[in-house]
């Protein structure tokens, strides 16, 4: 096992919003810095979901890698790839399959929440119901030491180390069983109050101008329970004061509470100046993702060093586990 390998993917849905960047970016640029990362685009996964409508994928890839390079995600110190560039992947997820009881994968606990959340799709397909066992292959194959998570990953997490820990009695050591670096990442609400996601059409993206993005957090739904300027004010039950605290200053997002609780201040001010911080906060990230998209052949490059360095790791491995099978 190699103690400092990390593996973590991120499915290509496109232009990544500031939820993306504060769940996932923000620690993948900490981790960078200590940790041996394989970051790979999961574009099986979006599969797994999206099968009727596959179009998008490859340019999403694309504009999301662009996001990751803009904010830092450096290939020098990381592995940056594509998942269906490395067939090792598929080719031991159908091994594991082999050994994966069905049982396992009906418990997952995303299995039955994502059927009813995306009810308007088909999910009883093979491939929805086995995708833990894609996940498993996807850290496995790298000998992965940690797998960056959420809390509710967790149970992922969990089939994949029994998953591992199977393979390991069916057939001799061959993969160490990763264990979870937890990150804590704040909630970040998007313009209506849900979790902001792109598919509510309520979410603030990284790439957009700096115009589009005052205007989305002008329209940042408020404290309900204040429907005048002169009510006092609660920034507790206010969804945009949800980005105050993630990008106003200490010292003025103090006094914008108390001028908020004495009615001293009315929403629009208050979130002309937190559009003000979130424009300014990312305004050297646009810079920089505009340098980077006037060269056009750099994502392509960076992903291509990216499947080689990743298949020749995924290669060794599926050397083992076919001498481990007996195939
Ligand atoms: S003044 Fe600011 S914190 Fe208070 S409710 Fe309005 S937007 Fe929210």
């Amino acid at each position: 096992m190699n103690n400092k390998r990390i593996v973590s993917g991120m499915r290509p849905t496109g232009k990544l919003h500031l939820g993306h960047y504060h769940g996932v970016l923000a620690s993948w640029l900490k981790l960078q810095e200590e940790f041996e990362c394989f970051f790979f685009a999961a574009d099986w996964h979006s599969l797994t979901t999206e099968y009727e409508n596959t179009a998008g994928i490859v340019e999403n890839t694309a504009e999301m890698v662009l996001d990751w390079l803009a904010f830092g995600i450096d290939p020098q110190k990381s592995t940056i790839f594509v998942q269906s560039r490395v067939p090792q992947h598929a080719e031991l997820t159908l091994i594991l399959s082999m050994i994966t009881p069905v049982s396992w994968l009906e418990r997952n606990p995303t299995y039955k929440e994502m059927q009813e959340n995306l009810a308007a799709k088909d999910l009883s397909t093979f491939g929805f119901l086995g995708y833990p066992v894609l996940m498993a292959s996807d850290i496995i194959v790298y000998k992965a030491a940690r797998v960056p998570v959420g809390h509710d990953q967790l149970p992922h997490l969990e089939i994949t180390r029994e998953i591992a820990r199977r393979f390991n009695y069916l057939y001799g050591a061959v993969f160490p069983e990763p264990a979870a670096l937890l990150t804590e990442t704040p909630k970040v609400l998007g313009l209506d109050g849900r979790k902001m996601s792109k598919s509510y059409g309520n979410a603030i993206f990284l790439s957009e101008t700096a115009e589009e993005t005052q205007k989305k957090v002008m329209s940042m739904v408020t404290d309900v329970q204040r429907p005048r300027r002169t009510d006092p004010g609660e920034p507790d039950r206010c969804v945009a004061f949800t980005l105050h605290r993630l990008y106003v200053p200490d010292v003025e997002r103090a006094r914008i509470v108390e001028a908020c609780r004495g009615a001293q201040i009315g929403c629009v001010d208050c979130k002309k100046i937190l559009a003000r911080c979130v424009v300014d906060e990312l305004a050297p990230f646009r810079a920089k993702r505009e340098e980077l998209a006037a060269r056009p052949e750099l994502v392509g490059e960076v992903l291509a060093e990216g499947n080689r360095r990743a298949a020749a790791e995924a290669a060794a491995t599926m050397e083992e586990v076919r001498k481990a099978i007996k195939l």
